[in-house]
């Protein structure tokens, strides 16, 4: 069996990562799934957090939202809405995008669309953590 599973994760927009990977982690909907090479075939969708993986001496990670993963034996295959690289992610932006939530969210209101608002955060946050490790 082959030691490394190919990772392709790409966005409407883009080819994010194209990359040989050991080990990858991502955020399925019910909870991290861990993938080595040679995993068994599985379809899931994909949450919003980080998907981690291992290439060479290196781990990488990426802030990751909504979307499906295909997973085969030798290639797992990401088709998200939206994903960045560590190093590609605006952390003022996010960290404005985080207090806006909030903002919303202490507010409250009749009109406030709290899952939006929840969502808007946790996508915040991620690309926050993942920026920090970089
Ligand atoms: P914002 O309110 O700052 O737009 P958002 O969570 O509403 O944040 P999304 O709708 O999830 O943004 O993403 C829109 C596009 O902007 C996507 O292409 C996404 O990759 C990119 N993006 C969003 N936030 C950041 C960020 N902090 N750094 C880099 N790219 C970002």
């Amino acid at each position: 069996m082959a030691d490394t599973i190919q990772l392709e994760i790409v966005t409407p927009d883009r080819m994010i990562v194209s990359d040989a990977a050991q080990e990858i982690q991502i955020p399925g909907k019910s909870g991290y799934l861990g993938i080595l090479p040679g995993h068994a075939p599985l379809i899931t969708e994909i949450a919003v957090g980080e998907i981690t993986y291992r290439s060479g001496n290196e781990t990488k990670h990426i802030a990751v939202a909504w979307g499906f993963a295909e997973v085969l034996p030798e290639k797992v295959t990401i088709l998200a809405e939206t994903a960045e690289r560590a190093a590609d992610i605006d952390v003022a932006r996010a960290q404005a995008a985080k207090e806006r939530a909030e903002a919303r969210l202490k507010q409250g209101g009749a009109d406030l669309d709290y899952r939006r608002e929840e969502d808007a955060l946790k996508r915040a946050q991620t690309r926050i953590d993942v920026a920090a490790k970089k």
